[in-house]
């Protein structure tokens, strides 16, 4: 960055995939300079990898939600054309002692068709007649107007329903509990399909006829996985003249003179500063001139957990074809969940091996950052002899745990208004400062990588120099 450039300059914090896009837009305008600081000494924040049995393979994120453009244009934009979807979409529950398939046409977890929820044998045939009820009688009104998932769909389908299908899921995602999950944020669709329709089976069959189905893969990946993606961002940015400061954690902001915001311990004095943190990192940056923006921000709760990843030999451990399998919470296991990464990548991971990824821990469930790596591994690893029913006396071939404190922001009812005062507190009281991110408008890849864009988008229009305005 030439030192006579008098541009704007734009900070942002986090180089998370969020800040990253919002680095990556605002440089593309031309219109400001760009610095990134990032606390740790790496880019790509829950995008990462990790090294099994000499292979590099993604041990955060693995996959992008292919409907909405945000992702897939981030890749095109820097140069990654090979984008290819998980080979398999098949997946399990562990339920009573087996795995059994996921029934067809869920909606986010929530079934849109009593006859196939049945057939699954997921349920007991009580629990699968009680959910088919919701074709024909009138849903109880659900308080408030922001109810959970759990709410919703235990009055519509029944407690087990939710247990065994849709908290599995949905929860999973979230690493939250359905009662404890908007259903409005989480799940949009289903919210409206509930809040339109008698049946909530019915409402989403409607929704379904009423949209052109999009076609095409749901999820997407580069050949090679995410990292790729955080490799070439970070190489664009470089090269177009941003500034990535990592191993620079972000202390103190303090107004400064001419509206800038002095970002302490860089020695820089911005513009405008995004902050891409989560929200409780956030809570800290703004509470000493806007105590409503922090309290709001501290209520955000977040779930922690752990990602054991676990290769065998090919032959040792014979996985039944599909991307993996659920655990209800309700079966008190260790694992949430288990991602079959071979399977869905193949190509991927140590020649001659298969590759799992258990997930474990959840809002309610700290043991994936409490407990010792040792019975980490040994306890996903019984529960997968179990589960696949492997062999006595096979050992996984290498063993890595990752842990990821904090890491999923809950959207709790009462979300939306708890962000919007955040950010209207923070408009008033510290105007030079803007939040996006996971823990906002969506945690999703796709969604952070949207956030970036508006990020930028409205750091140029407050700065004045938005499209058709720059002399
Ligand atoms: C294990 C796991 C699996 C996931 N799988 C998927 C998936 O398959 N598909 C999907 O769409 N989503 C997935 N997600 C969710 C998604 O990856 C995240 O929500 C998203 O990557 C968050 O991006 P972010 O930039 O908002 O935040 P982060 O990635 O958390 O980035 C924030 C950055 O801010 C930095 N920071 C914090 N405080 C400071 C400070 N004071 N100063 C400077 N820097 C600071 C942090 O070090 C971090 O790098 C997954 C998440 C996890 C944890």
């Amino acid at each position: 960055m030439p030192a006579d450039d008098d541009r704007p300059l734009v900070i942002v914090v986090g180089a998370g995939i969020t800040g990253l896009a919002t680095a990556w837009h605002l440089q593309r305008s031309g219109a400001v300079r760009v610095v990134v600081v990032e606390g740790s000494d790496r880019v790509g924040g829950k995008l990462s990898t990790a090294s099994i049995a000499g292979v590099e393979v993604d041990s955060g994120a693995d996959c992008f939600l292919a409907r909405v453009p945000w992702m897939t244009a981030l890749c095109l934009d820097v140069g990654i054309n090979d984008l290819t979807s998980p080979a398999t979409g098949t997946a399990y529950v562990w339920s009573g002692h087996r795995l059994r398939r996921l029934p067809e046409g869920l909606v986010l977890g929530v079934p849109t068709s009593a006859t196939a929820l049945a057939r699954s044998r997921l349920l007991s045939p009580g629990a699968s007649l009680r959910a088919a009820m919701d074709l024909v009688t009138r849903a109880a009104a659900v308080d408030g107007p922001d109810p959970s998932v759990g709410a919703v769909v235990a009055d519509r389908l029944g407690r087990r329903a939710l247990q065994q299908v849709v908290e599995p899921l949905l929860g999973g995602i979230h690493a939250g509990m359905a009662d404890r999950l908007s259903l409005r944020e989480v799940a949009p669709l289903v919210a409206d399909a509930a809040a339109g329709h008698r049946s909530l089976i019915r409402g989403l069959r409607a929704q379904r006829k009423a949209t052109t189905p999009a076609g095409g893969p749901v999820f997407l990946a580069p050949v090679g996985g995410m990292g790729r993606l955080v490799d070439r961002l970070h190489e664009h940015l470089l090269a177009d003249g941003a500034e990535i400061r990592t191993g620079t954690v972000v202390e103190k902001l303090t107004p400064a003179a001419g509206g800038r915001t002095s970002v302490f311990p860089t020695g820089l004095f911005a513009d405008h500063v995004v902050l891409t943190t989560p929200a409780f990192a956030a809570a800290q940056l703004v509470r000493p001139h806007t105590t409503g923006s922090a309290d709001a921000l501290d209520g955000i709760a977040y779930a922690s957990l752990a990602m054991v990843l676990l290769a065998y030999p090919t032959g040792d451990a014979p996985l039944p074809a599909g991307s993996g399998f659920l655990v209800p919470r309700t079966a008190g296991r260790l694992l949430t969940a288990a991602s079959f990464l071979t399977n869905k990548w193949p190509g991927t991971g140590p020649p001659g091996h298969v590759v799992v990824r258990c997930s474990i821990g959840h809002i309610a469930d700290d043991r994936g950052v409490t407990m010792a790596d040792a019975a980490l591994v040994d306890g996903a690893h019984a529960e997968l002899v179990e589960a696949l029913h492997l062999r006595s006396g096979v050992r996984p071939a290498d063993a890595v745990v990752v842990r990821w404190p904090r890491a999923f922001p809950q959207y709790e009812p009462g979300h939306r208004t708890r962000v919007e005062r955040a950010r209207n507190f923070l408009h008033a009281e510290l105007p030079d400062v803007s939040l996006a991110g996971a823990a906002y408008d969506g945690l999703g890849l796709a969604a952070c990588a949207r956030q970036g864009e508006e990020a930028a988008t409205q750091t140029l229009q407050k700065l004045g120099l938005e499209e058709g305005n720059r002399e």
